[in-house]
C-alpha cells in the first residue's frame, strides 16, 4: 500500500537525531565498564582481601601478599564478567519489551522503538497505544484519546486534523496528540513535532516517577537470611580471633585468621545467585516466546495455582471458518448460500480491510455471491463501533440518498432490536442453541434503510436477515497442556465474551470442569463478593464476560488464596492484568497498554507457552534453592575448620589463600553451574509451591547441617589424625585439601538433582559448564599439591599416589553418602 504522506529518509533521520537526540525523558546512562570495575572494589570482599594483603606485608611476607593481590584481580574479573553477562541479558530483554511504533521511513512503513523517533517522522497510531511524542494530527478516523495523565480530565478527547478543528484558545489542542496520553480507539496518522523532554509530558517531568524495579518476595527473604548470616559471621570471626590469640599470642596472626574466616562466611553469594538466576531465567524464557517485564515474575510463575485465559486466540486457533448459515428460514451449509442481498450485508457489515479473522471469514463467504469492488464504491458515512459491552457494530453507507445500516453482533444484542415476534424469536433461539452446542460462535445480521444517522443501533428499526455459525477449533496440544496443568495442581479457567453454550462446548472438548453451567457476566453482576468467591471455586468456564468482570474474577480468586495468572489484550484488560499476580499480555494481538500493565508478554499468544513458562519458573526456583543450599553446605567446613583448629590446638588448615581458592570455585559453581541445571523430571507433577513457604524448609536445614558436617569431618579428621601421628603440617594440609575439593565436586553432582543419581550425571550430556568448573577445580588442586612453586606459595607438599587416592576416596564418601537418602526417598514417593 502506498502512503500519501512522505516520511523521512534515513539520511534526514540521522541529521535530526544529531540535533534532537533520542526520544526519551530520562537520559539512559550506560554505565562505563571502567566505572563498574571500580565499583567492584567497594565491596566488602575486596576490602578484606586488601586488608589481608596489607597484613601480610606488615608481617614481612610479601609472597603471600602478592598472592592475595592476584586473587583480588581474579575475583574482580569473575564478578565483572558475571555482572556484564547479567546486564547484557537484561538489556536485551529491555530492548524487546520497549514500546514500538509504526513509522514511515524511506517510503516504507516500519516498526521502530519509540525512542528512535525524531521530529518530522510520520507515525501511524491505533487503539491501545501510548502516544510516543507530541504530534500534529494529519488524518484521524474516529480517534479518541485519554489525556487525563496531562490534563486531569477523565473525558476522552476526539482528535481531528487542523483543518477540521474550530479555532480555540484552549491550551490543549484537538489537533495535537500529546506524548504519554493513551489512544482509546480509532486510528490516526500523525507528524511528530516534539520529542523527549521537549514534549508537554516531558516538561511536566512526570516520567521521573517511573517505577523502580521493586524487590521480589524472594529477594526480601534472602535479604533477611543474609542479615542473619552476617551477624553470625561477625560473632564467629570474633570468636576465632580470640581463640587463636589464646593459642598463639600473636595479634596480627589472630586478626588474619579472623579476617580470612570473614572472607569465607560473608554471605555475598546469595544476592548474586538471585540476580543471576532470575535474569538468566528471564533471558531463557525470552528465547522461548515469553518476555518478562518484571524479573520477579519468573519467581511467582512457579507458584501459580490458577491460569485464567482468554478463549479466542489463546485456547482456540482464531482461524475462523464459517460452517453454517441460517437465512430465509433454513440452516444451510456455507457453500450453498445464494441470497445476494444477505451476502452483500455480510461484506458491508465488516471493516473494509478486515484484520479480525472472524470478519475475514465472513467477508470471504460474502464474496461468493457479491462483487466486493461494487460494494466498496458505497460511501461510508458513519459507524457504530464494536465494544465488548454492546457486542455489536454497524457500518452506515449512503445509498440512493438514504442511509443503509449494515449491522452484526451477538444474537442476544441484535435480535431484541429487530422487528420479530415472540414465536420467531423462540424459533431462532433453538437454532442458535443448536449451532452453539457444536462449539460454533454465532453471529446475527440485520440491516435497514433509514433517513437519518443515529448514534445508537437500537434507534433504527432493523430487519433481521440471518445467522452465521463460525468454527474456531482449539489449538493443537491444548488438551495435553491442560492435562499437564491438572497434574501440576494448576487449575485452568477459560474466560470469554462468547455465548455460554459455545464456550461450554469448547470447554468440554478441552477437558475443563464446569458441571454443565458456566458463570456468565450477568451472574457476576448479581453476585455478592462472598458468593462470587464461592462460585469461582468450582467452575472453569466464564462466558459473556466483559473485561471489567475479569477484575472481579481476579479479586475473588486472590481472596481465596490463589496465585492467579491472567491473560488479556485490550485496553480494558489493563486493570485486571495489573491486579493479577501474573498479568500476561498478548504479544501479537495485544495493545500496548495491556503490555504496559502486564508482568509478562506472551509473544505467540499460545496457551502451551504459558504452561512451559510455569515449568521454567518452577525450575528456576528449584535451582535457586539448590544453589543456596549448596552455598550454606560448603561454608560449614570452611567455618568449622577455622573455628576448631585453634580449639584442638592445631595449626590453621586453611590459610587465607586457600579460602580464596575455595571461594573461586564456589562462586561460579553456585551461580552459573546451578543456574544451568535441568528441571527435575517430575517437576510438573507436584502441587505448586506455596509462596509463604520459606526458602530453607526444615528438611533442607537438616540436609545442610548433615552434609556440611560430614564434609567438615571428611577433611578435618584426617588432618587432625595426620598431624597427631607426626606428619608435617604441609603434608596433612595437602591431604585435607584433596579431600575437601573432591568432596565439593561430588557435592555438586549429588545435589544437582533430588531424584536423579550421581551415576546419571556422567551419562547425560546436560550441563557442560558443570563439567568445566569441576574440571578446573580438580586441575588447580593438583597443581597446588604437586607443582613446587605453588607448593611453596600454598604451603603444601606432594602426596604419594596411594595417599592421593585415599584422600580422594574419603572426600568422595563424605558427600556421596547422600545418595542413599535419595534412594530411600525415591522409593517412598514411587509407592
Ligand atoms: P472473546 O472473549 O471470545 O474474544 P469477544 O469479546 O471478542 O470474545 O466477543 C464477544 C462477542 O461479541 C462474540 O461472541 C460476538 O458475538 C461479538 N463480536 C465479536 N467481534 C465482533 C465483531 N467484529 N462484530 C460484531 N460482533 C462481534
Ligand atoms: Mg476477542
Amino acid at each position: 500500500m502506498k502512503s500519501k504522506f512522505n516520511g523521512l529518509t534515513s539520511k534526514q533521520v540521522k541529521v535530526l537525531r544529531e540535533k534532537y537526540g533520542l526520544n526519551e525523558l530520562v537520559k539512559q546512562e550506560k554505565p562505563s565498564p571502567f566505572k563498574k570495575f571500580i565499583g567492584i572494589f567497594k565491596e566488602p570482599m575486596f576490602l578484606l582481601l586488601v586488608i589481608t594483603a596489607t597484613l601480610y606485608f606488615i608481617l614481612g611476607e610479601p609472597k603471600e601478599a602478592f598472592i592475595m593481590l592476584v586473587f583480588v584481580v581474579a575475583v574482580a574479573s569473575i564478578t565483572f564478567i558475571q555482572e556484564w553477562k547479567t546486564e547484557t541479558s537484561m538489556n536485551a530483554l529491555k530492548d524487546l519489551t520497549s514500546p514500538k511504533v509504526n513509522v514511515l521511513r524511506d517510503g516504507k512503513e516500519v516498526v521502530i522503538k519509540s525512542c528512535e523517533l525524531v521530529p518530522g517522522d510520520i507515525i501511524f497510531l491505533s487503539e491501545g497505544e501510548r502516544i510516543p511524542a507530541d504530534c500534529l494530527v494529519l488524518e484521524a478516523s474516529n480517534f479518541c484519546v485519554d489525556e487525563s495523565i496531562l490534563t486531569g480530565e477523565s473525558e476522552h478527547v476526539i482528535k481531528l486534523s487542523k483543518e477540521e478543528c474550530e479555532e480555540s484558545q484552549d491550551h490543549w489542542k484537538k489537533y495535537v496528540l500529546y506524548a504519554g496520553t493513551l489512544a482509546i480507539f480509532g486510528k490516526c496518522t500523525g507528524k511528530v513535532k516534539l520529542t523527549g523532554v521537549e514534549t508537554e509530558y516531558g516538561k511536566i517531568g512526570k516520567a521521573i516517577s517511573e517505577t523502580k524495579e521493586e524487590s521480589t518476595p524472594l529477594q526480601k527473604k534472602i535479604g533477611i537470611l543474609v542479615k542473619n548470616l552476617a551477624i553470625a559471621a561477625v560473632v564467629l570471626c570474633s570468636l576465632v580471633v580470640v581463640a587463636s590469640y589464646i593459642y598463639n599470642r600473636d595479634i596480627l596472626k589472630s586478626l588474619l585468621s579472623g579476617i580470612s574466616l570473614a572472607m569465607a562466611v560473608i554471605p555475598e553469594e546469595f544476592p548474586v545467585v538471585l540476580t543471576v538466576f532470575l535474569s538468566m531465567g528471564a533471558y531463557r524464557l525470552a528465547k522461548k516466546n515469553t518476555l518478562m517485564r518484571k524479573v520477579s515474575a519468573v519467581e511467582t510463575l512457579g507458584s501459580t495455582t490458577i491460569l485464567c485465559v482468554d478463549k479466542t486466540g489463546t485456547i482456540t486457533q482464531n482461524k475462523m471458518k464459517v460452517k453454517n448459515i441460517y437465512a430465509n428460514g433454513k440452516v444451510i451449509n456455507s457453500k450453498d448460500m445464494d441470497d445476494k442481498h444477505i451476502s452483500d450485508l455480510f461484506v458491508l457489515s465488516c471493516e473494509r480491510e478486515p484484520y479480525d479473522p472472524m470478519e475475514k471469514a465472513i467477508v470471504e463467504i460474502g464474496c461468493l455471491n457479491s462483487n466486493i469492488k461494487d460494494l466498496y464504491t458505497y460511501e461510508l458515512s458513519g459507524k457504530i463501533a464494536f465494544n465488548s459491552k454492546t457486542k455489536r457494530m454497524a457500518n452506515i453507507y449512503t445509498k440512493e440518498n438514504r442511509y443503509y445500516v449494515a449491522a452484526k453482533g451477538s444474537p442476544e444484542t441484535i435480535i431484541p432490536i429487530c422487528n420479530l415476534n415472540n414465536d420467531e424469536v423462540k424459533e431462532l433461539e433453538k437454532i442458535i442453541d443448536d449451532m452453539a452446542a457444536k462449539g460454533l460462535r454465532v453471529l446475527a445480521f440485520a440491516d435497514t434503510l433509514s433517513d437519518d444517522i443515529n448514534e445508537e443501533l437500537d434507534e433504527y428499526s432493523l430487519q433481521f436477515r440471518g445467522l452465521v455459525g463460525l468454527q474456531d477449533p482449539p489449538k493443537d496440544g491444548i488438551k495435553e497442556a491442560i492435562n499437564t496443568c491438572k497434574k501440576a495442581g494448576i487449575r485452568v479457567v477459560m474466560i470469554t465474551g462468547d455465548y455460554s453454550k459455545t464456550a461450554m462446548a469448547i470447554g468440554e472438548e478441552i477437558g475443563l470442569e464446569f458441571a454443565n453451567k458456566s458463570i456468565t457476566g450477568d451472574n457476576i453482576n448479581e453476585m455478592e463478593d462472598s458468593e462470587l468467591c464461592k462460585a469461582v471455586n468450582n467452575c472453569d468456564v466464564f462466558s459473556r464476560v466483559i473485561p471489567e468482570h475479569k477484575m472481579k474474577i481476579v479479586k475473588a480468586l486472590k481472596k481465596n488464596g490463589e496465585i492467579v495468572a491472567m491473560t488479556g489484550d485490550g485496553v480494558n484488560d489493563a486493570p485486571a492484568l495489573k491486579n493479577a499476580d501474573i498479568g500476561i499480555a498478548m504479544g501479537k494481538s495485544g495493545t500496548q497498554v495491556a503490555r504496559e500493565a502486564a508482568h509478562m508478554i506472551l509473544m505467540d499468544d499460545n496457551f502451551t507457552t504459558i504452561v512451559n513458562s510455569v515449568e521454567d519458573g518452577r525450575r528456576v526456583f528449584d535451582n535457586i534453592r539448590k544453589a543456596i543450599v549448596y552455598i550454606m553446605i560448603v561454608h560449614i567446613p570452611i567455618a568449622a575448620i577455622a573455628l576448631f583448629a585453634p580449639i584442638f590446638n592445631l595449626p590453621q588448615l586453611l590459610l587465607p589463600m586457600h579460602i580464596m581458592f575455595l571461594e573461586l570455585i564456589i562462586d561460579p559453581t553456585c551461580s552459573i553451574v546451578f543456574e544451568g541445571e535441568e528441571a527435575e523430571p517430575h517437576i510438573m507433577e507436584q502441587p505448586p509451591r506455596s509462596p509463604s513457604e520459606s526458602l530453607l524448609t526444615k528438611g533442607l536445614t537438616r540436609k545442610v547441617l548433615l552434609q556440611g558436617t560430614t564434609m567438615f569431618l571428611g577433611s578435618f579428621l584426617p588432618f587432625h589424625l595426620l598431624v597427631d601421628s607426626g606428619y608435617g603440617v604441609e603434608y596433612s594440609r595437602s591431604f585435607a585439601l584433596v579431600a575437601l575439593i573432591v568432596a565439593n565436586v561430588t557435592l555438586v553432582l549429588v545435589n544437582r538433582s533430588n531424584t536423579k543419581y550421581l551415576s546419571s550425571a556422567f551419562k547425560e550430556k546436560g550441563n557442560k559448564i558443570r563439567g568445566i568448573v569441576n574440571g578446573i577445580a580438580v586441575g588447580i588442586l593438583l597443581c597446588i599439591v604437586y607443582i613446587p612453586f605453588l607448593q611453596s606459595l600454598f604451603k603444601t607438599q606432594g602426596l604419594e599416589f596411594n595417599m592421593l587416592v585415599i584422600a580422594a576416596a574419603i572426600g568422595f564418601s563424605s558427600t556421596a553418602w547422600w545418595e542413599i537418602i535419595k534412594v530411600i526417598k525415591n522409593r517412598k514417593t514411587s509407592f
